[in-house]
């Protein structure tokens, strides 16, 4: 079934939607609103798993929509708690102990790792821990080999189809998809007449350019983004203000301007 709808806003989460410390996104409030009033759609977009994200969404209120989890390795539908399936995850933990013994001990997966060893690897609080190792598509971990070891590893899973994003700490396994991916299987399932993507980080690059206006929310702890492919065809807009707030600013901007264009073309 095809949907139609006439926007739908595509978000990272981490310093973008929430704030990277407090995790509180009540200052982007008032675009929420106004989105939800128009029934346009909001698509979360994060690392988070599944269970993590469902709990944000539902209360950000976008739940009618579905969510872009584990980096984009995978998509969490509507409404639902858990992904349907969880196959792919078994896949990449089969092929990972598949390879050569002295290459798999260099990595500790989140699969690898009880939940209190999860708590010291990342920070996170039990209830956090438990939600991060609920994994449908991707397996984060530790990589403790050289750069050489971890070459000769990741030959060893491409011809599974495995790779690997390497974040700041963790390298990511998973078949490959990205953020950007998932946008487009959802731009085509609802085709929207317009998207607007916002992120804060490299891995939103792609995301942010596919839209047809891409935000990037200053993040003042890390570099900012350098100029994006679209940039010159006025299709990127930095914000000032950082995290929910600039989100907040520039989503009612846009607002503004699609409803002054559309008085235009009816008027
Ligand atoms: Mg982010």
């Amino acid at each position: 079934m095809t949907y139609c709808s006439e926007l739908i806003v595509f978000t990272d989460l981490d310093g973008t939607l929430i704030d990277h410390h407090t995790y509180d996104f009540s200052p982007a409030a008032k675009a929420i609103g106004m989105l939800d009033r128009m029934s346009a759609g909001l698509v979360l977009a994060s690392s988070k798993t599944a269970p993590e994200i469902y709990r944000l969404r539902a209360e950000i209120g976008c739940d009618a929509w579905p969510a872009i989890v584990e980096n984009g390795a995978g998509v969490l539908p509507p409404l639902v708690a858990k992904t349907s399936q969880d196959t792919q995850y078994l896949a990449i933990r089969t092929v990972l102990d598949e390879t050569p013994a002295e290459l798999r001990g260099l990595f500790r997966g989140f699969g690898d790792v009880s939940t209190d060893e999860l708590m010291a690897m990342t920070g996170l609080s039990k209830e956090g821990a438990v939600l991060a190792q609920s994994r449908s598509f991707s397996e984060p971990g530790l990589w403790s080999g050289t750069d050489t070891e971890r070459d000769q590893f990741l030959t060893a899973l491409a011809p599974h189809g495995v790779s690997a994003q390497q974040g700041g700490r963790f390298l990511t396994l998973s078949f490959g998809a990205n953020k950007v991916d998932q946008m487009q299987k959802i731009v085509q399932s609802y085709n929207p007449r317009y998207t607007v993507a916002l992120g804060d980080a490299p891995n939103d690059i792609e995301m942010l350019e596919y839209a047809d206006i891409g935000i990037i929310v200053a993040n003042p702890t890390r570099p900012p983004l350098p100029s994006l492919r679209t940039e010159g065809a006025g299709r990127i807009i930095r914000t000032k203000q950082a995290g929910p707030a600039g989100w907040n600013l520039a989503v009612c901007d846009i607002l503004e301007r699609l409803e002054r264009e559309q008085d235009l073309n009816n008027g």
